[in-house]
């Protein structure tokens, strides 16, 4: 009988899932992905937590707790680093570590390590150490690995397309994205794309008749270029490509608005505010809000301050 392996619904998920499915799935493993986040889940994930984590990382907790009693084993990477000369949040570079201190019974946490800067040779010993448990077979293990690229590169090409990464992974229909608005949304996208982190912002964005625009719709190329305008290399990937994605609707001016969600207690994402608001201020171009949303966030407040925020953008254009 194969493995059943739990993916948590959470963090990287909304970036690299069809890559880790798919390779695994190749493995010959059985996959089970948690649920979508439920205030069940974020209560257990709080409730493990120190106090002064990140939402997101709570929330990730609860997810390993949605899975532990339906898995053999959870897959749990150690991501240190996706491209050269850049490093990810401190957080996923010590994330199986946080999962193993938790004072919860899990099952085997499975932590390949990806680190792009110990050089191509290494980063790929590193995917043949975690395929061994699998399989004997390095050329099973190097086709798995390709295939789960290849699932990487058509899921990014539908992201680019204009479909969110839920609506990429179902392999859903694009919903609707026209408005007589647009707004860019930036932020990690655990923040952007949880609906239960963010209030179902991109839904009832939408339905006020606002069209959305993510990261995730930019080439990386354009992200990395305008990330590149900083005066001083920012070396957290992902902040990168936040700080990317803004410059580039303050600079073509192709959004009439920006939303920039932040969670509370994430050092990473303070300073790209502090960026963002000066480079909006220098710019005035494209207003920009911040919502920090932590798990005390109430929807009510967050309603008025979009909807007045769009009635500014409106009141704005006419
Ligand atoms: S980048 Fe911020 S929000 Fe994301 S895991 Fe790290 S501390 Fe948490």
């Amino acid at each position: 009988m194969n493995a059943t392996v739990g993916i948590p619904q959470a963090l990287l998920f909304y970036k690299y899932y069809p890559l880790w499915e798919t390779f695994l799935k190749e493995l010959g493993v059985d996959i089970v992905v948690s649920n979508p986040t439920t205030k069940k889940i974020v209560n257990s994930g709080t409730s493990l937590a120190e106090n002064e984590l990140c939402l997101p990382v709570k929330i990730f907790f609860g997810h390993l707790v949605d899975l532990k009693d339906r898995v053999d084993a959870i897959f749990v990477p150690r991501v240190v680093s996706v491209e050269r000369g850049t490093y990810t949040c401190p957080k996923f570079l010590g994330l199986p570590d946080l999962a193993r201190s938790l004072d919860t019974q899990l099952p085997k946490i499975l932590d390949p390590v990806f680190n792009s800067r110990l050089g191509r040779k290494r980063f790929y010993e590193s995917i043949f150490d975690f395929g061994k448990q699998f399989t004997k077979s390095k050329f099973r293990i190097w086709r798995a690995w390709m295939a789960g690229v290849s699932a990487q590169k058509a899921y990014q090409k539908k992201l680019l397309a204009g479909a969110t990464p839920i609506e990429a992974i179902a392999d859903e229909q694009v919903s609707t994205n026209n408005g007589d608005l647009k707004i860019g949304l930036a932020g990690h996208p655990y923040n952007v794309h949880d609906p239960y982190i963010n209030l179902n912002l991109i839904k009832k964005l939408k339905k006020w008749g606002v069209s959305v625009a993510t990261e995730e719709m930019i080439p990386p190329k354009i992200l990395e270029h305008e990330a590149n305008r900083l005066p001083k290399r920012l070396f957290w990937s992902y902040e990168r490509e936040v700080v990317g994605a803004a410059f580039h609707w303050m600079r073509n001016k192709s959004v009439d608005g920006i939303i920039y969600i932040l969670s509370f207690a994430c050092g990473q994402d303070s300073l790209i505010q502090v960026l963002l608001e000066s480079e909006a201020k220098k710019r005035k171009s494209v207003p920009l809000m911040s919502l920090v949303i932590d798990e005390h966030s109430g929807e009510a407040g967050m309603i008025t301050r979009v909807e007045a925020f769009i009635d500014m953008l409106r009141w704005r254009a006419v």
